[in-house]
């Protein structure tokens, strides 16, 4: 299918970001996230079908304007672009391997979670049935997709992003390509899930230390909330570190670090409270010294990470 010739201009947009131009589009599932992106897809005038298999979500936004398919390959068929948006690619592929050749010219935008491995094995069967794939991880909830705070990531061929990108802007502006290879998006999602449920245990496992103690979460928060912005500002420095393999203990040393860390352990195990979680920050730093990497800057640790974990 051309998709060009499917476009219609659209009356002049608003935001420069956003396409000026009406492109058919597909969603397939109708959860939390994808309601959110087909609404947003609605919003900014594209022709959208959707599906889920439980139709009833679909209600209102038929009464937006979508149009409700009755099948996975009915909305496949409708667009040249099919985004999809599950639970986790075994779902994905339930729902799409079963159309089977009516994938053909289509491509697959995927924004379902799972792991670099599945988003390669996904678009390798999409490729047996003549579809391109994009993999896609959203770093956003529901409630900013449409918004400049939405941040969408792709990976595949630069091509096939460069030719759907106008209409995934509808997502969020904050839309970008980080590489061919089909896993990057989710390997990517993976790590800022890694960066952002450690920041979240550490914030519950601080709050449930100072609740031992009678203190309310929301007193904790402030302090909380400018730690985490204080070490947000040492990522740039430490990218640097890593990736230049030199770590000078510009502030302070593991050595340093490992003491407190002990501290932390010692706390805890006194008030009751949970005790591994500061024990798993310890062990690598443990590792590290016992390695006669004490004197080392923080940023030194990265070489225990690398490390599959022992036992
Ligand atoms: P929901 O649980 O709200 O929706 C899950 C969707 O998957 C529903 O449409 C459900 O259909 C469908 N589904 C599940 N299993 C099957 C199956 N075997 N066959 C057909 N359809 C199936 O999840 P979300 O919408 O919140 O999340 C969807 C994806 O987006 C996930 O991978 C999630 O990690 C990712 N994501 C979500 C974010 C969020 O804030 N919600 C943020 C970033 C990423 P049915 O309605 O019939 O049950």
């Amino acid at each position: 299918m051309n998709t060009d010739s499917s476009r219609v201009a659209t009356p002049a947009g608003t935001d420069p970001g956003r396409s000026r131009t009406r492109t058919p589009v597909t969603v397939l599932g109708l959860g939390m996230m994808g309601r959110a992106l087909a609404a947003a897809f609605l919003r900014d005038g594209h022709p959208t079908t959707v599906w889920n298999r439980t139709a009833a979500k679909a209600g209102p936004l038929v009464a937006e304007g979508a149009t409700l398919a009755a099948s996975p390959a009915e909305a496949v068929a409708a667009a040249p672009l099919v985004v999809v948006c599950l639970s986790d690619h075994a779902s994905v592929r339930a729902v799409l391997d079963p159309v089977g050749g009516a994938l053909d010219g289509r491509t697959v935008a995927n924004l379902s979670s799972g792991t670099s491995g599945e988003a390669r094995e996904t678009a390798a069967a999409l490729a047996r049935h003549g579809a391109a794939y994009l993999g896609g991880a959203i770093m956003a909830v529901p409630e900013t997709i449409g918004t400049a705070d939405a941040l969408l990531v792709y990976s595949g061929p630069r091509a096939v992003f460069d030719r759907h990108e106008p209409v995934l802007r509808s997502l969020g502006t904050g839309t970008s390509h980080l590489g061919d290879e089909h896993g990057l998006a989710s390997l990517n999602e993976m790590a800022v899930l890694s960066v952002m449920w450690h920041v979240l245990n550490g914030f519950l496992h601080g709050a449930a230390l100072l609740g031992a103690a009678g203190v309310d979460a929301a007193a904790f928060a402030p302090l909380a909330k400018a730690g985490i912005e204080t070490t947000a500002g040492w990522v740039a420095d430490y990218a640097r570190q890593i990736d230049d393999g030199e770590y000078p203990p510009l502030d302070a040393t593991i050595d340093t670090h490992l003491t407190t860390m002990r501290h932390l352990v010692a706390e805890s195990e006194a008030l009751g409270v949970d005790a591994a979680p500061p024990a798993l920050i310890a062990a690598p730093a443990e590792r590290a010294v016992a390695a006669g990497r004490g004197g080392d800057g923080y940023a030194a640790l990265i070489e225990q990470f690398r490390k599959p974990s022992e036992g």
